[in-house]
């Protein structure tokens, strides 16, 4: 067999030529839809791949970008891809310290952001001289900043603008499947942040997983709208699954709220979709409140945090499929994902959520265990938890500029969560390994109780942490935030969740706030919480 390298631009060329017409939606930061379509995507790429080559982007060097989802952002993945060129997504809601300790980090030469970032450019700007050498604003003149302490920003539409009188005999410059193509680091919640690269292989392998039937079942006739962001770990492959099976796309740019995404749906008559469980919390939340229906959706994925009950109840029934995607960014990022088997025969009623309450099998680029403390593995028959390790070729071997393996010898990533796995291969989180709860030397899961938790009526949003204890080590504490409207009280709560959990699972106090704190890729920040509420006193 031939030798075709799987580089990403094979994966545009192809969208480019079968399915050229097929639309590329995008809403801009003012709100108004663009359509484009595979081939002008394609086209627009390589006039900034060579606007790239103009500012001196040389094969290996990084372009961070700071953008929503729209088609500009996804130009400049391929167009960056294209010449050998790294992208780096930077993730706007990252702390500005992160943010310049990053940018450093990856010596980052070229910054393409969104207009809506001018503020954090003008914070960041003396922070990162010594390696960003241009900022270009993914926007035509007319829309680019005006009152502005940026010092010599560009426009987008004017770089491209420059080029395009000369296509003919373009070449994409990229050859070798095993070079560098993306750049993502961890959110930091496990240390300071880590860069996971992406290869071109790994991304191209990983977009087959994310369309195949059992994971996303994604087509040529689907209206996929990439609701997760493509700072958020690769967008989940969306950016390269999509033109891979030639779907049409929706790009919601900046506007994520119930409202937004419920029009786009309706309007575009979106098929697919995928995004964390806020997201659909707050899309689920605007549809209740207006009486609402979904009339095309046919597939919604949930991924990031563990997927609440009421999430696959609520689009049940209003005739969506609900799959829970467990992933990470050092996976490109899925990992497993909760479609039913042949050999359980037909799950209905409370089998089938509890199912999807679990994060799912594996696909087949992806290899997984759970060992215990001392490294052994653990059955897999859905109660011995142990640390739930990963291997394959869409896995990281390395972080970028570390100088030692991520992995062990044998290639397992320690994924840093704790999880069991059943007879089926459906492998359930119960906790972050430094999340666990550990009470008399056994582990509490933090996230059954969580579940069960915002399964009373005047609950929003639940988290349980660890808070130490004279005789059991640690003992669990709930923090809950009510429904508006309602004042559900710690023994309403604590009742409630009686005969749903294990007796010594039930936490000992229940402390009520207005807000949880989140993490920069909206996952709850249970560090933050465990320094609040260290020195707490059940009552
Ligand atoms: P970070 O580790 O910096 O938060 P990631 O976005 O890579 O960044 O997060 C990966 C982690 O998110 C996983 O290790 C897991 O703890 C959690 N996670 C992802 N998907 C799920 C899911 N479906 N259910 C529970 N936890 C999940």
């Amino acid at each position: 067999m031939q030798d075709a390298p799987l580089v990403t631009t094979a994966i545009l060329d192809y969208a480019a030529k079968w399915h050229g017409e097929t639309e590329v939606l995008s809403v801009t930061a003012e709100g108004v839809l663009e359509t484009s379509n595979w081939q002008n995507v394609a086209r627009r790429s390589k006039l900034c791949a060579r606007a790239l080559k103009k500012l001196g982007i040389r094969p290996g060097d990084r372009v961070a970008t700071l953008a929503f989802n729209n088609v500009r952002h996804l130009e400049c993945w391929y167009g960056c891809g294209g010449i050998g060129a790294i992208t780096h997504t930077l993730n706007p809601r990252l702390f500005e310290d992160d943010l310049a300790y990053i940018i450093n980090h990856a010596q980052d030469i070229v910054i393409l952001a969104d207009t809506t970032f001018v503020r954090l450019l003008e914070a960041l700007q003396p922070r990162i001289r010594a390696c960003v050498k241009h900022i270009v604003f993914l926007t035509d003149r007319r829309h680019m900043p005006k009152h502005t302490e940026l010092q010599g920003a560009l426009c987008y539409e004017e770089l491209l603008e420059q080029e395009s009188a000369g296509l003919q005999g373009f070449k994409w410059e990229v050859r070798d499947e095993r070079q560098a193509c993306g750049l993502c680091y961890t959110s930091g919640t496990t240390g300071p942040p880590k860069g996971v690269l992406y290869s071109h292989r790994s991304n191209f392998l990983h977009a087959f997983v994310i369309a195949m039937p059992d994971t996303l079942d994604l087509r040529g006739g689907s209206t996929i709208l990439m609701v997760v962001p493509m700072f958020h770990a690769n967008s989940w492959g969306l950016v390269f699954a999509a033109p891979m099976v030639g779907a049409r796309l929706v790009l919601p740019g900046p506007f994520l709220d119930g409202a937004s995404m419920h029009r786009l749906m309706e309007e575009q008559g979106v098929t697919h979709t995928a995004g964390v469980p806020t997201v659909w919390l707050g899309l689920q939340a605007h549809m209740e409140q207006h009486q609402l229906r979904l009339s095309s959706l046919k597939m919604l994925a949930v991924g990031g945090a563990a997927c609440p009950r009421r999430i696959i109840e609520f689009f049940d029934g209003h005739g969506v499929e609900v799959r829970q995607l467990w992933g990470m960014t050092e996976l490109s990022p899925a990992g497993t994902i909760g479609a039913v088997k042949a050999s359980m025969g037909r799950l209905e009623g409370e089998a089938l959520v509890q199912l999807k309450l679990k994060q799912g099998r594996p696909h087949a680029l992806l290899d997984m265990r759970i060992v215990g403390e001392g490294g052994q593995e653990l059955p897999r028959d859905g109660k011995a938890f142990g640390n739930l390790q990963v291997r394959g070729p869409t896995t990281l071997s390395q972080y970028f500029k570390s100088d030692s393996p991520a992995t062990d010898e044998e290639g397992w990533f320690d994924t840093g969560d704790v999880a069991t796995i059943d007879e089926f291969g459906y492998m359930q989180i119960t906790d972050r390994s430094k999340d666990v709860i550990k009470s008399g030397g056994e582990w509490i899961s933090s996230l059954e109780v969580e579940n069960a938790a915002v399964g009373h009526a005047g609950v929003a949003e639940a988290a349980v942490i660890a808070i130490p204890h004279d005789k059991w080590g640690e003992r669990p504490l709930l923090v809950v935030v009510a429904k508006e409207g309602q004042s559900p009280t710690r023994d309403d709560i604590l009742s409630y969740l009686d005969g749903k959990i294990a007796k010594w699972w039930i936490p000992d106090d229940v402390v009520f706030v207005k807000e949880i704190p989140h993490t920069a890729t909206g996952k709850i920040s249970k560090l933050s919480l465990r320094r609040s509420f260290a020195s707490h006193k059940p009552h």
